[in-house]
């Protein structure tokens, strides 16, 4: 893959969307160690999302920049919704910068399937004609997370090699799917942490060369859309379900000055600035 336009951006954003993600019981857990360095040494705030505290209208305010009042997604069905009036974050920064190259991959529909609901990342068709635009669409919900993180973790590695896009958004559900089957005070929900985690150090350690090799400024960015009840399940208005965060590490740049306390419709106004 090679883009036809050589845009320059200040640096290059890679967000990582880890769905249903307890952060500081990850971190506690021992068994998050990627996430436990990245926590330590970024840009940190912690965050409350909105009711309800589930998948559709969280992502959407992450990524649109625009509260469920504007975007219009109050639930995972994402009937009546207002998306092509908030516009998402790649979508934005597209039209900010022409010709700026951007990907997404995600193996939760919604979120990025031209043929699902939504979907939250519109899907750009010209762009992707172009060059300018790459998505890589799985199906976690019918063939589980655990296969379909590792496939997004590895299209978003071959693209950061071979190319790598201005603005990537990358999600793994593995932690909120163990979440649900088994709670998330113990076994599978950390099993599930400690491979996503692996695959974040992936992401980084990639980043990194890059870095170190083309003088390449990357800004790392990490959040979730929600937390979980200890015996699994969310949408709620509990403070644990509510909870969600934003690592903001900075690889061959500073960490970002960011305001202490920001929203998490105030994540995309950060980006655009930072590209
Ligand atoms: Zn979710």
């Amino acid at each position: 893959m090679s883009y036809p336009f050589c845009v320059q951006t200040k640096s290059k954003i890679l967000m990582i969307g880890i769905d249903g993600l307890l952060l500081q019981r990850a971190i506690d857990s021992g068994r998050a160690r990627t996430l436990s360095f990245l926590r330590r040494d970024s840009y940190f705030c912690e965050m409350l999302v909105d009711m309800p505290t589930v998948s559709g209208p969280s992502w959407s305010t992450i990524l649109t920049g625009v509260t469920q009042d504007i975007h219009r997604v109050i639930d995972n069905d994402f009937v009546d919704h207002n998306l092509a009036e908030a516009p998402d974050l790649l979508t934005q920064a597209s039209q900010n910068f022409s010709g700026i190259s951007t990907f997404a991959a995600a193996g939760w529909p919604p979120l990025i399937d031209p043929n699902d609901v939504g979907p939250v990342i519109a899907v750009r068709k010209n762009d992707i004609e172009q060059g300018t635009h790459s998505i890589f669409v799985r199906d976690g919900e019918t063939h589980g997370y655990e296969s379909v993180d590792r496939e997004v973790a590895s299209a978003a590695l071959a693209a950061i090699q071979e190319s790598a896009p201005d603005l990537s958004f990358v999600y793994f559900c593995g932690a909120d799917e163990a979440g649900h089957q088994t709670g998330t005070l113990k076994g599978g929900y950390f099993d599930a942490i400690e491979r996503i985690d692996l695959l974040v150090e992936q992401l980084h350690h990639e980043i990194s060369e890059r870095s170190k090799k083309f003088q390449e400024r990357w800004l790392i960015v990490i959040t979730t859309d929600h937390g979980h009840r200890d015996e699994g399940g969310h949408g709620g208005d509990s403070a644990q379900e509510r909870a969600t965060f934003v690592i903001a590490h900075g690889v061959g740049m500073a960490h970002p000055s960011w305001p202490a306390k920001i929203k998490p419709e105030d994540i995309v106004g950060h980006l655009l600035a930072t590209l």
